[in-house]
């Protein structure tokens, strides 16, 4: 995990990349290509919101991959079914654990291959959770916590997703996938009016926007977000099309350009922010 303190003077912006990490353990122990495991990170997403220090934000982003571990999951999102024994916690595995096997502890690849040749031990499960998922939600507590001391905080929940995704969630497109979808757990986890100010803010850089289409957000927004107490979280999903090579994960030219506009936004948002706290900013 890596935490970026802001550069200059504070403001109460917090930004997390959940699933951005690219460093595989060497107990990971997978029976597929890595290549394969690779097609279910937001390769990159980290850079390109590295703006965000610089305009008085904190980031803060997982090094390992979600694969191993997703700390977008809920601690009990567990498939009995992948390990060698009998789990001695409660379970309760989202339909997304059962049917794609994308819980806490992936299952199958994104292609819905089996990731492991094995059944996986209890302990190696809870020392992914308490050595990974566990320090990655305190830290984040930790930071919304401080940017929420004197009064409103806002928080971006930072993805990307594949060009695919229709196709991947096994529906059928209501037409071209957005280039930004927003995600607020359809009105739950933010205001419906920072949702629009910032669907607004890439709209109006050439960028399409979907809400809460196809994703509306997953655990850390069911965690972290409440609007009625200024606790305001946002996932964004940027389209994978528009800045990665999905096969190779490598950068597109253009994703250069994706990263200066989304510095913009961040700008603006920082305006946004101060001007909607203006007593509580450090001077
Ligand atoms: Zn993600």
């Amino acid at each position: 995990m890596q935490i970026v303190l802001p550069a200059g003077p504070a403001i109460p912006l917090v930004c997390d990349s959940p699933h951005s990490g690219t460093d595989y353990p060497a107990d990971f122990g997978y029976a597929v290509p890595l290549a394969e495991l690779r097609k279910s990170e937001d390769t990159h997403v980290h850079w390109l919101w590295d703006a965000v220090p610089r305009v008085g934000g904190t980031l803060v982003r997982a090094t390992f991959p979600r694969s191993y571990i997703d700390v977008n999951r809920h601690e009990r999102d567990i498939d009995v079914t992948m390990l060698a024994e009998a789990w001695p916690g409660e379970v309760s595995p989202s339909e997304r654990c059962l049917t794609l096997g994308n819980g806490l502890v992936f299952s199958h690849t994104t292609a819905k291959t089996p990731i492991y040749a094995r059944r996986l031990t209890a302990k190696e499960v809870a020392h992914r959770i308490e050595s990974y998922w566990r320090p990655y939600r305190h830290t984040l507590t930790q930071v919304l916590n401080a940017a929420a001391a004197r009064g409103p905080r806002w928080h971006l929940n930072l993805h990307s997703m594949p060009s695919n995704a229709y196709e991947r969630l096994g529906r059928v497109a209501p037409g071209p996938l957005a280039d930004v979808v927003l995600g607020d757990l359809n009105g739950h986890s933010c205001s419906g009016a920072f949702t629009e100010w910032v669907a607004r803010a890439f709209r109006c850089r050439g960028y399409t926007v979907a809400v809460n289409d196809p994703y509306v957000g997953q655990d850390l927004l069911r965690e972290f977000g409440d609007p009625a107490r200024g606790r305001e979280s946002l996932q964004i999903e940027v389209n994978r099309g528009i800045y990665l090579n999905e096969q190779t994960r490598e950068l597109l030219p253009r994703a250069d350009d994706l990263r200066v506009d989304i510095a913009d936004v961040l700008q603006d948002l920082a305006s946004f922010i101060r001007n909607a706290t203006p007593s509580l900013i450090d001077p």
